[in-house]
């Protein structure tokens, strides 16, 4: 039985993970969980899990916690501290990270210094410290599971392959809700729109980044690092139907994808059961009830988020951290209906632009520059709303 640990257990990727878990039996043992505030959810989950430890980061959800599970032996971390600190236990065999943004960098971080394997939801860590991790990763010995569908789809082509024989990794995406919308009405989007996501169930953060497309250029940066690709090696292709998770193409010309439904479940069991590929018991795939896959360019004019993370990831250095910070508190103050739709990738380019950069930054280093970017994005005067 596998000791495993779950961080964001009450987001989406975090209860998909543990219907997964549930489904496989006895193979995995939940020994800790995290939430973020949900405390009621949280309470629930331990209830049903008997983790040895908990963490709970909202300080009046953690007092409720606390009350609720006060005999139960479990122990229980609280603030962003005590999350930090549950990431540190070396015990485990695995720390699944669904954290949203720019929160799970550290937790990745620690797990990886800690010689614990990472099923990585959260594509955030490595945008922002793909250079640090990379590093202790290679001296801890631990492995990067993908969690992210596209980076799995990536992962399982490239079983059994060879790098130096991969002449470009294909990212699909679906191109999100606006892919069609005439240009004109964009600085009319708002964040009612921006959620409904035509094809996948996820929390608001990524679906945001979806309707920008800049999920796609943190997926990209992701990429980089996940699988050591240069950025000039890494296309996107839009895929509306979310058939083809993405795919790879070697020096031969040949071409290997990944298919199947559109349902988180399939990437995070894959993530914990590899390298086999265990029964479940969810949708199959039915391609001719689909009929037929499309395939596009992306409109780089429509969704520039895609171009700046290109330019981040060239450019090297604190450049993707910033654009990440920038990304993810411009798209809480879109949600909070304070700046526009089209004011996102303003701020980011801004932000990206004027910040002091930094080739090797280290940890603190970027932990300082997550609060510069988050004050800047703050001060920003929308022009919209
Ligand atoms: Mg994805």
């Amino acid at each position: 039985m596998k000791k495993i640990s779950i961080l964001g257990s009450t987001g989406s990727i975090g209860v998909n993970a543990l219907e997964v878990i549930d489904h496989l039996g006895d193979a995995f043992s939940v020994t800790a969980l995290s939430a973020n505030k949900n405390g009621e959810q949280l309470v629930e989950q331990a209830k049903k899990y008997h983790p040895e430890s908990i963490s709970i980061i909202d300080e009046d959800s953690a007092q409720y916690v606390q009350s609720e599970l006060k005999n139960s032996g479990i122990k229980i971390f609280t603030g962003r501290n005590g999350l930090l600190e549950m990431a540190c236990r070396s015990d485990l065999d695995i720390m699944l990270n669904g954290l949203v943004g720019s929160s799970g960098m550290e937790p990745t971080l620690n797990a990886v210094k800690a010689g614990v394997d990472v099923a990585l939801s959260n594509k955030e860590s490595l945008v922002m410290a793909g250079d640090i991790i990379e590093r202790e990763k290679k001296k801890s010995g631990v492995h990067i599971f993908p969690v992210d569908s596209e980076h799995s789809a990536i992962w399982q082509c490239l079983t059994g392959e060879t790098m130096d024989d991969v002449e470009r990794i294909i990212l699909t995406g679906s191109g999100g809700p606006f892919r069609a919308r005439p240009i004109d009405t964009f600085k009319d989007i708002t964040p009612e729109d921006a959620l409904n996501h035509p094809n996948w169930d996820m929390g608001n953060k990524i679906t945001i980044d979806s309707a920008t497309m800049m999920n796609k250029g943190l997926e990209v940066i992701e990429a980089r690092w996940l699988f050591g690709v240069e950025s000039d090696k890494i296309d996107i292709v839009i895929h509306p139907q979310s058939i083809i998770h993405s795919m790879v193409e070697f020096k031969d010309k040949s071409v290997k994808a990944q298919l199947g439904v559109p349902d988180m479940k399939i990437p995070i069991q894959v993530a914990l059961t590899y390298p086999r590929h265990a029964l479940a018991t969810w949708e199959s795939l039915d391609l001719i009830k689909i009929g037929s896959l499309t395939f596009e360019a992306p409109d780089l004019n429509r969704f520039p988020c895609i171009n700046l993370a290109y330019q981040a990831l060239k450019q090297g250095g604190t450049t993707s951290a910033v654009l990440n910070v920038a990304n993810e508190q411009s798209v809480y103050r879109f949600l909070d209906g304070n700046i526009g739709f089209m004011e996102i990738p303003e701020i980011i380019e801004k932000a990206c632009e004027v910040h002091e950069w930094n080739n090797h930054p280290s940890l603190d280093e970027l932990v300082h520059l997550e609060k510069w970017v988050t004050d800047f994005v703050q001060t920003f005067k929308s022009k919209y709303v």
